[in-house]
């Protein structure tokens, strides 16, 4: 399979925090031209079925996909998951213990946020979230949203729910070595989601690549909707330093809060091994109506 395939290997569903059904993601990024989808939900691969069977009704090959919350550093890192068994217990047992105490730190979100007069915020973000298991900061992003306390979400993360703003509640995520190990034992490849997104510093970065590399980790995001067009080339070259191969995909969230649609992103840089050629063979593929 070429570099240029337009391959979309992260989104969200309502089964994290996305907007949309993983039927209508189907849809749309097949609307969009892509040829090879992931739905990558958070700590969550409940809508891996629906996703593939979509696809597959469109013509759309397809890999399991999910976002791994992690504490690296004292910093939330998410590590992407692909290519993966969706039905090997160990992943699913890591996840739905890397989900565990979501809903004890939201309900501590929204009494940091009813201290400076926002109230009602834990029901309010439920509302919005279609698994309650996976209540998360974009939930609450959307509720202030709604009530008028900021005019995009953006905003909400300006003013709150971050680091020395009202409503940030620190969390213990996943550590970066059980992650990578759920997913390669359940047959998949572990992806640095993001990296530009975490500030590090030049010496955590490097620790941050090293130790993923260590754990068996293989992959890292570099044409990404997280990341601007000038950071792309900074990890191309990241890649390259630390052979890595190089992963595609939106970060698509919402019509109304995602910036980079699904499957509108430029293609990888040439000199790049894109992920989906070392997955080749755990690609689910379309079924195909050949004529003759
Ligand atoms: P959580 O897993 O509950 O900490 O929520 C993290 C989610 O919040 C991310 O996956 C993003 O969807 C969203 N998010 C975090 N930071 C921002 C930001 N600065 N702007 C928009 N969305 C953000
Ligand atoms: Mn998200
Ligand atoms: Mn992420
Ligand atoms: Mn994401």
């Amino acid at each position: 399979m070429s570099i240029l395939l337009n391959a979309d290997l992260h989104c969200h569903s309502v089964v994290s925090d996305g907007t949309l059904t993983p039927e209508a993601l189907a849809a749309r990024a097949h609307a969009n031209g892509v040829a090879l989808w992931a739905l990558t939900d958070h700590d969550e691969i409940g809508g891996q079925h629906r996703a593939a069977a979509a696809a597959h009704a469109l013509g759309m090959d397809y890999l399991t996909g999910t976002e791994i919350s992690v504490t690296f550093a004292d910093t939330t890192v998410h590590i992407v998951g692909l290519g993966f068994d969706p039905d090997n217990a160990q992943l699913a047992q890591g996840l739905a213990a890397t989900r565990g105490g979501r809903s004890e730190r939201a309900q501590e979100m929204a009494q940091q946020l009813a201290h400076v007069g926002i109230s009602g915020a834990f029901e309010g973000a439920l509302r919005y979230a279609g698994n309650p298991e996976l209540v998360s900061r974009t939930h609450f992003a959307r509720f202030l949203v709604e009530t008028g306390v900021c005019h995009d979400t953006s905003e909400v993360f300006r003013r709150f729910l971050t680091e020395g703003n009202p409503g940030y509640v620190p969390h213990r995520w996943a550590t970066l070595g059980n992650a990578v190990r759920w997913i390669r034992e359940a047959g998949g490849m572990a992806v640095i989601a993001h990296p530009a997104r975490y500030r590090f510093t030049a010496n955590e970065e490097y620790a941050l690549f090293s130790e993923f590399k260590q754990h068996g980790g293989q992959g890292v995001e570099v044409v990404t909707g997280s990341h601007t067009p000038s950071e792309y080339p900074v990890y191309a070259a990241m890649a390259q330093e630390f052979g890595m191969a190089a992963s595609r995909g939106s970060d698509f969230h919402s019509p109304n809060e995602s910036h980079t649609d699904l499957g509108a992103l430029p293609d990888l840089p040439g000199q790049l091994t894109p992920v989906w050629e070392l997955l080749s063979d755990r690609i689910l593929r379309a079924p195909r109506t050949t004529a003759g």
